[in-house]
């Protein structure tokens, strides 16, 4: 494991950033979270993609080009000596005495890798629970930003019931996971809900769009209710973290289709698994 911050690399557990850094006082920041592959980030430029359109949206200028983003990166692969691995990076306001207007200073780059946070094998073989739980989000949660009070507290409630993530419900339609984007299946389709200020665009969910349209599995972007997951086949959840995982049983309901993965969330996650674990081609 490595850290970086502000030009240099140390490790983890050591203190790097000053205590008037805008992320760790206003939480003015925006980041993202890559999965490593043999050396590469999947889906490097989609993230990237993501990262600077997150910044722009909250007028945050990243002080690095996306060359010299990806020449930092592939420096913390090199001296971390992992190949597989996740790495989390995050960019704020910078650095500047506590006050909320926008301080004229250059933002702040931090970045860490681990060797990926493996999930127990049942995960992805039996699949989950979750509980649905009230989206108190803001109205712009497109922008991957460093606020997750409301997804930490969801996710805190799911587990302390037992469940493996909560997904979000507002008014009265199931947008999306804290920490992942939800779908269901019903007569052979996909169905998820659409792009919007109310979800994440996930690159895990652009990844399995692909994969689906290759495959000729419908994907349908229409949003759904709580009784339309009950009545769906199956039900599943993506991330770049989790990649894909079955969704089974919704607490206080119970089962999903037959209380076992379905076969399109299997077969989904085996192309998914293809995907990454080999070499790109061209
Ligand atoms: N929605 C939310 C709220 C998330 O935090 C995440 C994980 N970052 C996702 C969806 C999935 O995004 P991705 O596939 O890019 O990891």
């Amino acid at each position: 494991s490595l850290a970086y911050f502000n030009g240099r690399f140390a490790a983890l557990d050591e203190p790097l950033l000053p205590i008037e850094e805008r992320g760790h006082q206003f939480g003015d920041g925006v980041y993202e979270f890559f999965r490593v592959y043999e050396g590469q980030p999947f889906m490097l430029e989609e993230h990237l993609d993501r990262l600077y359109r997150s910044a722009d949206l909250i007028r945050i200028e990243i002080g690095q080009s996306r060359e010299e983003l990806k020449g930092i990166m592939d420096e913390l692969m090199q001296r971390s000596g992992l190949s597989n691995g996740d790495i989390y990076l995050q960019v704020t306001r910078g650095i500047a005495p506590r006050n909320h207007p926008f301080p004229a200073v250059p933002s702040s780059l931090s970045l860490t890798i681990k060797p990926w946070r493996e999930l127990p094998p049942a995960t992805h073989q039996e699949g989950v629970g979750i509980l649905l739980h009230p989206d108190e989000r803001w109205l712009n949660c497109h922008i991957k930003s460093l606020n997750l009070l409301p997804n930490i507290l969801a996710k805190q409630a799911a587990v302390d019931q037992g469940c493996f993530e909560a997904v979000f419900v507002r008014d009265g339609i199931i947008t999306e996971g804290s920490s992942a984007n939800f779908y269901l299946v019903q007569n052979g389709a996909i169905r998820t809900h659409p792009l919007s200020n109310r979800i994440l665009g996930g690159i895990a969910r652009e990844a399995i769009q692909r994969i689906a349209d290759a495959a000729g599995i419908p994907f349908i972007e229409e949003a759904f209710s709580p009784d339309e997951l009950f009545a769906a086949d199956e039900a599943f959840l993506t991330s770049s973290g989790v990649e894909l995982v079955p969704v089974v049983t919704v607490h206080g309901h119970g089962s999903i289709g037959s209380g076992v993965p379905g076969p399109i969330a299997i077969e989904l996650y085996r192309q998914y698994a293809a995907l990454t674990r080999q070499p790109a081609q061209g």
